[in-house]
């Protein structure tokens, strides 16, 4: 018997086996169900969302000699549908078939009543294709369509459909497929026809399917074909020119730690394989983001590409800032591919570009040499030699071990503590340049903590963060970006990096978090002010409540933003919370 592909084996016969679009289904069955079927609809959508299929089953439906016209088939008019030789059934690929004449042709044909079912049925795919001289012409057809006639239109680009054609269709807006789905149904035939596979095969094959089944289809025919029994990851990275996820850790560490040479041979390489630069652009940023989320949560299960072990290692190599950074190129390197073919120079560019800024001085990484030698020389102090080379345990007052926060919790966000601009501006006036030159010399040792499992979360908040102003009383911590900031201004983790700075330098710092762009405002304002000789008083400076133990309600807004309900009456008025 002759091979049949597995997108046409599992071609969904009837409504119930759809995946995805249920809202269509819905729609349909009960215009089915109370026999208000439109003479003319139009499904646009990406390709390989069902809108041939579902087209063909509506055709089923509406000519099934069964009453409840599920359809059913079984019947006559069924099978010939499903074995494509139904007279009433006549199904147009546009795109092979745009001139006026067949149209003409077709419109002809329009007039004549149904040979073996109710309703005559026109599929007209890709519907966009058509001439405008055949558009015209399928316009007339439709403004007054036979009662026995009903024209299913389908297509990928509803902007190139005239506007007249398409006020006189119902329509129906296909969506992608959700990746679940995807990969549920890929499982299900993997299942039926003794496919084993690999862990994470099916998950690659639905993400590459970006939304359409067909393809997800097509895929797994073309993959068991490449593969023959048993698939494999590296199967898939071989026939789409794709970097396995190990790959594309090496390099994103060849990138930290500036072997340029490397780098550029190692896209070389697989530029001669044939990979899809942007696709591979585009992964990277994936196991970025895996990173930055498992720096976070410390949770594998919610990692899209990587696993624990991968997201470790970007983590000995990247900050949180850096990775961010790093993203932010390869994002702007996407948008380049949009105005150029040459994907490959920009992507060089974006890679010389990242390790630019990986090896800049203050920034460096080099974890073999952090791992056994914690601080600089010159800058070593005994007692945090000791500690960063013996994991160090933060401990409370009342000796109790501190519960360092490891977990995301999502559904309860922590209260953000923020001042106003006059606070800020008095707290930056209280400021010791000497002692924060100090403190930064000091700084890059925290680094050393982020391999230690049990510090990692606190060193790593503090590491992102650049200082501000300090003075012996308290310390400025200036984030780049605002998921930082917002991170270090939670309740929580002020008093777990305040605990933390006083175990590593000694120092017991009120700690205030900024994001950048607001330290420049603020900094602005201060110099306009003594420059004006109006140099603010000096007033007290606020101090966080780290005994209260009262519960805050703190409701998310839509933007997952705490919103703080009350404040004032539970930190006094010392602490000004800012409502967003
Ligand atoms: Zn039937």
């Amino acid at each position: 018997m002759a091979y049949k592909a597995l997108y046409r084996t599992y071609r969904p016969n009837d409504f119930e086996s759809m995946v995805g679009q249920k809202h269509i289904i819905t729609t349909l069955k009960n215009a089915i169900a109370t026999k208000k079927i439109a003479h003319a609809y139009i499904f646009s959508g990406p390709r390989g969302t069902g809108k041939t299929t579902t087209a063909k089953i509506l055709a089923k439906a509406v000519n099934c000699l069964n009453p409840d016209h599920q359809p059913c088939n079984e019947c006559e008019n069924c099978i010939a549908i499903n074995q494509n030789s139904h007279p009433d059934i006549i199904e147009i690929d546009a795109a092979s078939n745009n001139g006026v004449d067949e149209v003409r042709e077709l419109i002809e044909k329009v007039k004549y009543a149904p040979i073996k079912g109710k309703y005559k049925v026109y599929i007209i795919d890709e519907v966009h294709m058509m001439t405008p001289g055949a558009f015209n012409a399928l316009l007339k057809t439709l403004e007054e369509p036979p009662a026995h006639v009903i024209f299913i239109l389908a297509t990928t680009d509803i902007h190139k459909v005239i506007p007249t054609v398409l006020s006189r269709c119902q329509r129906f807006d296909f969506t992608k497929i959700s990746f679940e789905d995807i990969k549920e149904k890929v499982e299900e035939i993997m299942e039926k026809e003794n496919i084993t596979a690999e862990d994470g095969v099916s998950s690659l094959i639905s993400e590459l399917a970006d939304g359409g089944m067909r393809d997800a289809l097509s895929i797994l025919d073309q993959v068991v074909s490449y593969a023959k029994d048993h698939i494999t990851m590296q199967h898939i990275y071989d026939i789409y020119g794709m970097m396995s996820t190990a790959e594309m850790v090496h390099y994103l560490s060849l990138i930290a730690l500036g072997k340029t040479n490397e780098v550029l041979e190692m896209i070389e390489q697989y530029i001669e394989k044939g990979i899809d630069v942007k696709r591979l652009t585009y992964d990277l940023m994936v196991c970025l983001k895996d990173a930055i989320v498992f720096q976070f949560t410390s949770d594998a299960q919610v990692l899209e590409r990587l696993n624990k072990e991968q997201a470790s290692e970007i983590l000995k190599y990247y900050s949180t800032n850096q990775a961010l950074f790093i993203v932010d190129i390869l994002n702007e390197t996407m948008g380049y591919y949009r105005q150029t073919s040459n994907y490959r120079l920009f992507f060089e560019l974006a890679s010389l570009k990242a390790i630019d800024k990986m090896i800049q001085k203050d920034q460096k990484v080099e974890p073999q040499v952090l791992n056994s030698q914690p601080l600089k020389e010159e800058t070593k102090k005994p007692v945090v030699e000791e500690k960063a080379v013996h994991p160090i345990k933060i401990e409370q007052e009342e000796s109790q071990p501190l519960e360092i926060k490891q977990e995301y919790k999502p559904t309860s966000p922590s209260l953000r503590i923020q001042y106003s601009m006059d606070e800020y501006i008095n707290i930056v006036a209280h400021g010791d340049k000497k002692f924060k030159n100090d403190l930064i010399q000091k700084w890059d040792g925290i680094r050393a903590y982020i391999d230690n499992e049990k510090t990692r979360y606190v060193a790593q908040l503090i590491a992102d963060a650049k200082i501000g102003a300090a003075s012996k009383e308290f310390i400025v911590l200036v984030y780049n970006y605002k998921i930082l900031s917002s991170k270090a201004q939670e309740k929580e983790n002020l008093i777990l990096i305040r605990r933390f700075i006083k175990e590593i330098f000694d120092y017991d710092l009120e700690v205030y978090v900024v994001e950048h762009s607001m330290f420049v405002d603020i900094t602005k304002t201060y110099m306009q002010l003594i420059q004006a000789n109006k140099k603010p008083e000096l007033k007290e400076l606020p101090h966080l409540d780290t005994t209260s133990n009262e519960t805050i309600k703190v409701e998310e807004d839509f933007d997952g933003n705490a919103t703080i309900e009350m404040g004032k009456s539970i930190f006094g008025d010392v602490l000004n919370i800012k409502e967003k």
